[in-house]
C-alpha cells in the first residue's frame, strides 16, 4: 500500500530530467535520521535513484543518501514520526488520521542551550592573576586564554569550552547568540542585561 503523492512543485526554471513520482511510501527516513518523515512528493531520477521531498522540507534519498534511505508502510522500529510532516499531511489530505500510537516530534530551535558557551574564542572573560586564565563572562568557568586571530589580527580570546551551569539566562529574542560586553557586565546585541541563571 502506498500514498498519493504531491506533484513535484518547482519554482526553479529550467530542464526537468527527472520523473514525477505518483505513489509513495508512507514514511521515509535515511540511516542517520532520528525519526521517520511523510513524503509529500517524488521523482525518479535518470540515474534511476528516487528523491522523496517530505513535508517538513528535507529531501530524502538521492546520491549520496540513496543507499541509506528505509520506506514503511507501518514503522518497524521504535522512532517517532516528525510532528512537522505528520500535521501538514493531515491537514492537506493525503493521510486521514496521523499514525496512531506513535509519538510526535518537534524540537523548536533555540530552546536549549548551545554546545559550545557563546563566549568561545572571544574576548568575553575577566583574566585571572597569572594572565593565562579567565573567568568566563558567559558561564562564569574558568579557562585558559589564548592569543587568536592570527598574526595579522591578532586577539586574545578564551577557549572554545561548553557552557558552564552558570551560564547566563537567554535573551527572549537572540537566546544565547549574541552576547557582548557593557563595562564590566555582558549584554544581548539588543541592549538587555545577561545574568546568569540560577
Ligand atoms: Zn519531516
Ligand atoms: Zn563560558
Ligand atoms: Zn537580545
Amino acid at each position: 500500500m502506498t500514498v498519493p503523492l504531491f506533484p513535484p512543485i518547482t519554482y526553479g526554471i529550467g530542464s526537468m530530467r527527472a520523473e514525477p513520482l505518483d505513489q509513495g511510501p508512507r514514511f521515509v527516513r535515511t540511516g542517520g535520521m532520528s525519526r521517520w518523515h511523510r513524503p509529500r512528493s517524488g521523482v525518479l531520477m535518470p540515474s534511476n535513484r528516487t528523491i522523496y521531498a517530505v513535508w517538513c522540507g528535507q529531501q530524502v534519498g538521492g546520491l549520496h543518501r540513496a543507499a541509506g534511505m528505509l520506506t514503511a508502510e507501518t514503522i518497524p522500529d521504535s522512532l517517532p514520526v516528525c510532528a512537522t510532516c505528520d500535521g501538514r499531511a493531515v491537514g492537506a489530505g493525503q493521510e486521514q488520521d496521523g499514525p496512531a500510537g506513535r509519538t510526535l516530534l518537534y524540537g523548536p530551535r533555540g530552546l536549549t542551550p548551545p554546545r559550545f558557551c557563546p563566549a568561545s574564542r572571544a574576548d568575553l572573560f575577566d583574566a585571572l592573576p597569572g594572565g593565562t586564565t579567565g573567568r568566563c563572562l558567559a558561564c562564569q568557568d574558568t579557562h585558559p586564554i589564548r592569543a587568536m586571530g592570527g598574526p595579522y589580527a591578532s586577539r586574545v580570546g578564551i577557549v572554545q569550552h561548553p557552557p558552564g551551569a552558570r551560564l547566563f539566562a537567554p535573551c527572549p529574542f537572540h537566546r544565547w547568540r549574541h552576547p557582548r560586553r557593557q563595562g564590566d557586565r555582558l549584554a544581548c546585541i539588543c541592549g538587555r542585561p545577561l545574568t546568569a541563571s540560577q
